[in-house]
């Protein structure tokens, strides 16, 4: 026997058909790519999305073809996420800071019939385009008084005169939910990047979970700034939230610089933001700078990389804006689990509180969750065995596009995120490490995340990271390297005694090196792989 209720496809354009229906005025921001602000309505979004979906159908895209974006956030990169998914195709984020020939390889390997682009990357495309094997159509993303003059690549089409020429009465693809909709490859740290196909049933259940008062709260009074670009894991799936309950969303296009993203945050009252920790270093140097406060904000999501301590009570304390911390990966739509309080920690002293702000905060309804040791056994919940996490659920990559990478998932249906963490009793995780990343000394782990969040801790620091270096005693030992703030001269005997009180004594780094800058990846993080690489000779102090 089954149930009686509809069946009603899960479908990413039913999220802007809602948007326009209930919250038709609700307006969406940006400063765009050519420079003005600005500003239409979920409306005029989704009419424009039509538009495009018809565009598209007219170049020859097929149900099931894949559509690249190299492209900021923006009201047209917003437009193109419904359009291609609602006329069946598939949106294929490209991540503009990759190495051009992963970008190469990225758009051949999920064959990409049309390329869609900022204006900002037509040199890049030029560059490339020869090598692109299956793309048929370059739009670039702009009106035609903007167009790259000379950009120098063949069959050059503009994005609002393809608009212009259709109307606004296409017919949304009404399709199986677990179709495609969008695709996002992993950076590919080791090896080729691996693609991500979500389907459409994984992105509107995601967007429930996401939506939900302990993930991110959303609200049709919400007014939100994803500085997570729409490349990176799905803008941490905000354009589908932000449609979902009507929120006004504001983008910064091209602009990550905090004065920017600052006077966005002011001019258009933004109550709700989320980037990575790199992001908000910036910004709390600026707002220390310059003496201003944070308006109307009320919530900031930091993840991406663990956020330090001293971040979270900044923003807290001095500019009463609540932190929540999260966790999640490309493999996972992003959202893994949000830090928001729990009736139980709010009876807790502030100290303690804080504490628990530190930790990626409880998964999300949807989930499923479990640490294992090395072998696939289950650790227990006690916030203190740090195993291998494993996650499984909806919204959960089951395989790499096209098979790369073979099976991925354990006899449960667990994928193993490849990272370290601890589970406590009342659900919240601690990302201790990446796998890769962790240290091993003498047979135990040493977190290289916590070892680097105390470093940054201290008022000198203005980044931190900590590496496994050969030793010929303990397998390996730490390393920590070290960026100074500008015109600051802390040394390493001042880390060291900084750091002996935060952290167990037989973690205490071994050596202490200072640097100009530490190398990144494309989507913002320290690169610990070129640091090993940089770093592979070093002798330990403690070697000898
Ligand atoms: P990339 O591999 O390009 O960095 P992802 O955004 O998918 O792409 O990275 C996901 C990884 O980022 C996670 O597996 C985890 O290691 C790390 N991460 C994400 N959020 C946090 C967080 N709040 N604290 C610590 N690490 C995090």
């Amino acid at each position: 026997m089954l149930g009686e209720m509809q069946d009603w496809p899960l479908l990413t354009w039913r999220l802007i058909d809602h948007a326009a229906q209930a919250h038709g005025d609700r307006e969406i921001v940006t400063a765009t790519v050519e420079g003005a602000i600005h500003r239409y309505t979920w409306s005029d979004a989704r009419l424009r999305s039509k538009q495009l979906a018809a565009a598209l159908v007219a170049l020859g895209v097929e149900v099931g073809d894949r559509v690249g974006t190299l492209a900021w956030n923006t009201h047209r990169h917003l437009e193109s996420w419904y359009g291609i998914a609602g006329m069946g195709g598939v949106a294929h984020t490209v991540n503009p800071r990759l190495f051009a020939d992963q970008i190469v390889y990225i758009i051949n390997h999920a064959e990409d019939r049309v390329l869609l682009f900022d204006i900002s990357f037509a040199k890049l495309v030029a560059e490339i385009a020869p090598r692109l094997t299956t793309v048929r159509h370059f739009v670039a993303m702009t009106e035609p008084a903007h167009m790259p003059a000379d950009a120098g690549i063949s069959n050059l089409l503009c994005y609002e005169s393809l608009l212009a020429a259709q109307g606004t009465d296409f017919q949304w693809v009404m399709q199986d939910e677990r179709a495609p909709a969008g695709l996002c490859y992993t950076s590919g740290t080791t090896g080729n990047p691996k693609g991500v196909l979500y389907s459409h049933r994984a992105n509107v259940l995601h967007t429930f979970g996401a939506c939900m008062a302990d993930a991110l709260g959303l609200a049709s009074t919400s007014a939100v700034l994803p500085v997570v670009p729409m490349y990176h894991a799905n803008a941490w799936g905000i354009p589908y939230a932000a449609a979902a309950v009507g929120a006004k969303l504001v983008m910064g296009g091209p602009h990550f610089d905090p004065g920017t993203l600052h006077k966005l945050i002011i001019d258009e009252g933004v109550t709700f933001t989320a980037a990575v920790p790199t992001v908000w270093l910036g910004m709390l140097q600026f707002l220390e700078k310059t003496g201003q406060d944070m308006g109307a904000l009320k919530t900031v999501v930091i993840g991406g990389s663990a956020a330090p301590r001293m971040m979270i009570e900044a923003f807290q304390n001095k500019y009463g804006v609540r932190v929540a911390h999260a966790w999640g990966m490309t493999e996972m739509s992003p959202l893994g689990s949000v830090g928001t309080p729990s009736a139980h920690s709010l009876q807790l002293p502030a100290e303690k509180q804080l504490d628990l702000q530190c930790k990626q905060g409880r998964g999300l309804f949807g989930i499923d969750m479990k640490i294992t040791d090395d072998a696939g056994n289950s650790l227990p919940r006690d916030g203190e065995s740090a195993g291998h996490l494993k996650v499984r659920g909806p919204w959960i990559v089951g395989r790499y596009f096209k098979g790369d990478g073979g099976d991925i998932l354990d006899a449960e249906g667990y994928f193993d995120t490849g990272d370290v963490a601890t589970i406590d009793q009342w659900g919240y995780i601690q990302i201790t490490d990446r796998a890769k990343d962790v240290i091993k000394s003498g047979g135990e782990w040493i977190s290289s995340i916590e070892l680097e969040n105390a470093a940054v801790a201290h008022p000198e620091v203005a980044e931190a990271a900590v590496i496994g270096v050969h030793h010929p005693k303990w397998d390996e030992r730490p390393l920590l390297i070290v960026v100074r703030k500008p015109g600051a001269s802390v040394d390493k005997d001042d880390i060291l005694s900084f750091l002996a009180p935060r952290v167990a004594k037989w973690w205490l780094p071994d050596d202490v090196v200072f640097v100009e800058g530490l190398p990144h990846t494309a989507t913002g993080k320290i690169s610990k792989l070129e640091l090993r690489h940089q770093f592979r000779d070093y002798k330990l102090p403690t070697a000898a």
